[in-house]
């Protein structure tokens, strides 16, 4: 086999596949090396929420509406083009449901701002017509947002299907393989070494995830980003109980307004936690989450499981007698600002970073992919890439 090829890209989660399989589309010559196996990562511990409204108005906003966007079609080519069902639900709406009196007003004008500023169809509604939506939800809550133009999808069928596609293509796929270290050569990244050899291409993308920090200072880069936990809890299957994807106010307020939280117990920002929840295609309920920095530790703690059960119950007292099977954790990749690091890197040619999407990636994949492919191919951007740049940290 030959150890040459076009592209070389690190990491085998959603942002890595989207990447090879945009690639590859273009006619690149791609080899995909992922440490252990496809979706080992973040991508095979998340939710699938296609969401706008959990975003921040302005440019993270723009990129979630234009990506979420490209599933329509992108569900369609890659069952095509792969034989697998990224199980894409548009339309099926997202709720972000209120529980104390004092976050309404913070809920409400941001709902306002992502109105005025995109018209996403977006809007506050009290608890009785969300009820209609939802009739699971308790009556005790306040009210809340919906956004019926939200989907939802199974991120990690997403993270197989890219591969597939990509592989059936011009992509090798090659998992336990892990970058030990860079070759640059005069400035220009020119390959990697790996626990299974080395490998050389014209450029290299560093779509490492929450591990991306790590690849970048191989490169003498310091890109903070880091490694930021969700737990969740997994219920046995149930008939349809819920439709829409939903979180509580809290879920934003800990992600975009830690502000809003300071009324609340330390134990609680300790662990960043709120409700969410997600019916999955297969009937079980995804129960979460905490949002909390406790390095690259990936257990799954009694506390929150605790703390989520509690609420859930709260939020659809219908759940009070339902089993939960298992419970796992994933480590978004955050960073200060909540932005992903995607674009070149200037002080080494032909090494571009793709990682840093915390908790959007699943969403964000789709136009991440794109933006690589078409900032490689040196063609014109479907979406702006400055306010992407690493740079923003120095
Ligand atoms: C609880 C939870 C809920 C979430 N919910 C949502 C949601 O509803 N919607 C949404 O859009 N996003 C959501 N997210 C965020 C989303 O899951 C992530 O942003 C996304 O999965 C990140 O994908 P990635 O490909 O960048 O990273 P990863 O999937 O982690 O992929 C990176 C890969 O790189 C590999 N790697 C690392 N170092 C090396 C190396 N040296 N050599 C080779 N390979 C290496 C890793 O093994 C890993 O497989 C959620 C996250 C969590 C934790």
């Amino acid at each position: 086999m030959t150890n040459k090829c076009d592209v070389l890209v690190i990491g085998g989660g959603v942002i890595g596949t989207s990447v090879a399989y945009s690639l590859c589309k273009r006619n690149y010559s791609v080899m995909l090396l992922e440490r252990s196996e496809l979706a080992s990562g973040t991508a095979g511990a998340t939710d699938g929420y296609i969401t706008y409204h959990t975003k921040k108005p302005g440019i993270h906003l723009d990129m979630g509406i234009q990506s979420g966007g490209m599933f329509d079609q992108l569900a369609y080519e890659l069952h095509d083009a792969a034989g697998i069902d990224i199980e894409y639900e548009k339309n099926c709406g997202s709720i972000q449901v209120v529980d104390r009196e004092e976050d309404y007003p913070y809920i409400a004008s941001m709902v306002k701002e992502q109105h005025e500023q995109t018209r996403l169809d977006v809007a506050m509604y009290s608890i009785d017509e969300l009820r209609k939506i939802e009739p699971a939800l308790s009556p005790s809550l306040i009210g809340g947002l919906y956004c019926p133009t939200a989907g939802k999808v199974n991120p990690m069928k997403m993270v197989f299907a890219f591969a597939a596609a990509a592989k059936n293509l011009t992509c090798k796929i090659m998992e336990n393989t892990e970058v030990t270290d860079l070759i640059i050569q005069n400035g220009r990244a020119i390959g990697v070494h790996t626990t299974a050899g080395s490998y050389y291409a014209d450029y290299i993308v560093n779509a490492a995830g929450t591990w991306a920090g790590n690849l970048a200072k191989m490169a003498g880069l310091n890109i903070p980003i880091k490694p930021r936990r969700g737990q969740i809890l997994v219920t046995e299957t149930l008939a349809p109980i819920i439709k829409t994807t939903m979180q509580c106010a809290r879920t934003t307020a800990i992600k975009l307004n830690p502000k809003m939280l300071e009324t609340l117990p330390e134990k609680i920002i300790r662990m960043g936690t709120g409700f969410c929840i997600e019916q999955t295609a297969d009937g079980t309920l995804l129960l979460g989450f905490t949002r909390e920095f406790s390095g690259f530790d990936r257990d799954v703690t009694l506390e929150a499981i605790d703390y989520i059960a509690a609420r859930a119950v709260k939020f659809i007292p219908a759940l009070e007698d339902v089993n939960f099977i298992r419970s796992f954790s994933g480590l978004r990749p955050y960073t200060p600002d909540g932005l992903p690091v995607i674009g070149k890197v200037d002080e080494i040619e032909g090494f571009i970073m793709a990682a840093g999407h915390e908790g959007d990636g699943i969403c964000l994949a789709p136009l991440t992919g794109e933006m690589v492919a078409e900032i490689i191919s040196d063609t014109e951007l479907s979406f702006p890439v400055e306010n992407f740049s690493y740079k923003r940290f120095a």
